[in-house]
């Protein structure tokens, strides 16, 4: 795992796998070039991590079936792998992993060009599987390996 950033001012560092931390970082340097500043906010996550998200939602939501539309369980999030990122605007930091993200400067610029670093969106609008929109949330499909881990 390679830090890609730390997120903002908790000194939390963000990791990705070398092949996808190379991408976003020139991803970000290219929308820097032209004003845009998108920030990491979380990559690789391990399960005990996910376990300890986990659970604070079903106590938010109420039940797990209400918790898993905006956190997967345990052992089944694309965080695990390496290759997906939580990604923010730096100068909203109100929008960070929440719907207005998708107003920002930064969702704008991603829509248009992440495709050419090898980033899609994870969970578009209505997506099959029934997880809530997170304009956030992208994952890195640039090599035949990293497909085939996402098994598209
Ligand atoms: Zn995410």
């Amino acid at each position: 795992m390679v830090v890609v950033g730390k997120y903002r001012q908790t000194g939390r560092e963000v990791k990705l796998r070398a092949e996808a931390a190379e991408a976003l970082l020139g991803l970000m340097t290219q929308a820097r070039a032209v004003g845009v500043a998108i920030i990491p906010i979380s990559g690789f996550r391990p399960v005990a991590y996910q376990e300890s998200l986990f659970r604070k939602a079903v106590a938010k939501y109420g039940s797990e079936d209400a918790a898993v539309r905006w956190v997967a369980r345990p052992g089944h999030s694309e965080h695990h792998t390496g290759l997906a990122i939580d990604v923010g605007d730096d100068e909203n930091p109100a929008c960070d992993v929440e719907p207005p993200f998708e107003e920002t400067q930064a969702f704008h610029w991603l829509q248009e060009n992440a495709a050419q670093f090898g980033f899609e969106l994870s969970f578009p609008r209505n997506n099959p599987r029934g997880v809530n929109y997170e304009p956030w949330h992208w994952r890195f499909v640039g090599t035949p390996e990293a497909k085939q881990i996402f098994r598209i």
